[in-house]
Parts: structure tokens; C-alpha cells; sequence
């Protein structure tokens, strides 16, 4: 799956939901999720973000590794 960041909060741009192809981010409140199993790691939300929030599971920064729990969190997963 593909994790969204704390750049989001805050910006909330959206950009990325108008590109993913099968819909699977959320609006959650102060930030988007991506629900990881809806996600089909097509990557295309990545280059829409203006504040580089998206990364590959597997890419995420330390220093936003509690943004993979709470991905999944929010949708129970
Ligand atoms: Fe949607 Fe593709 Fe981004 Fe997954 S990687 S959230 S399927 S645009």
C-alpha cells in the first residue's frame, strides 16, 4: 500500500483522490488516508501530492512511521 504523511495535515490539497484510480483515499478529517486494502500500488498519487506526503509503505520515512498505523488504523485494517 501507499502511506500519506504529516505534510497532509494542514494542506488537505486533495489532488491525489482526483488521480487514484480506484479511489481509495479518504478523507479523514485534518488529513487523507489510504485505505491499504483498496490500494493497488499504481504510484499515481505520489507525483500529484504538491507536499510530498505519499510514499510506498516500504519508503516511508523514520520519522513518519507512526503514519503507516495510522493508515491503517482509521479503516480497521
Ligand atoms: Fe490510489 Fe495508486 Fe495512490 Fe494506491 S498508489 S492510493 S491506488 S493512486
Amino acid at each position: 500500500t501507499h502511506i500519506i504523511t504529516s505534510p497532509c495535515i494542514g494542506t488537505r490539497d486533495a489532488s491525489c483522490t482526483e488521480v487514484c484510480p480506484v479511489e481509495c483515499i479518504y478523507d479523514a478529517g485534518e488529513l487523507y488516508l489510504i485505505h491499504p486494502d483498496e490500494c493497488i500500488d499504481c504510484g499515481a498519487c505520489v507525483p500529484a501530492c504538491p507536499v510530498s506526503a505519499i510514499f510506498p509503505e516500504e519508503d516511508v520515512p523514520a520519522d513518519e512511521h507512526a503514519f503507516i498505523a495510522r493508515n491503517y488504523d482509521f479503516f480497521g485494517v
